[in-house]
């Protein structure tokens, strides 16, 4: 059921609560602003979930209030996680819903990465 955006953040969303370690998850990548799972059930023969670890609900709640430096250790680390899943080449895709129209179902920020296959484009 896709969410709305502008709600106050909620702390038993299922990412929250990945994030804490209360709901296993196949890990990829961690740092001090981000962490990166395996979608279970995944999109494309590679599909990586990557999340901050601050507590934003989406791309409108996180560009409005996380600092410059917490925006960019997590942009950072998106790009660092398709790098070392050997997606650079042949390529991958970035996509991120946010809200009821977006599709967005967990209310906790994400960016789905998707790869291993050719994706088609999406934009004529
Ligand atoms: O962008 P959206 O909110 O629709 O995507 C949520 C994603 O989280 C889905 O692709 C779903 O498979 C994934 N998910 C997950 N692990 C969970 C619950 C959901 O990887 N425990």
């Amino acid at each position: 059921m896709p969410i709305d955006p502008t709600l106050p953040y909620d702390d038993d969303n299922i990412f929250a609560r990945i994030l804490r370690g209360e709901i296993p998850s196949k890990r990829v990548y961690e740092d001090e602003y981000a962490l990166a799972f395996h979608d279970i059930a995944p999109q494309a023969p590679q599909h990586i979930l990557v999340i901050p670890k601050g507590r934003y609900v989406s791309w409108d709640d996180f560009t409005a209030r996380a600092g410059d430096v917490e925006i960019a250790g997590f942009v950072r680390a998106v790009g660092r996680v398709a790098r070392e899943a050997g997606m650079v080449t042949p390529g991958y895709r970035l996509l991120s819903n946010v809200g009821a129209d977006g599709g967005q179902e967990v209310p906790h920020l994400h960016v789905h990465i998707f790869a291993g296959k050719p994706l088609g484009r999406m934009i004529a």
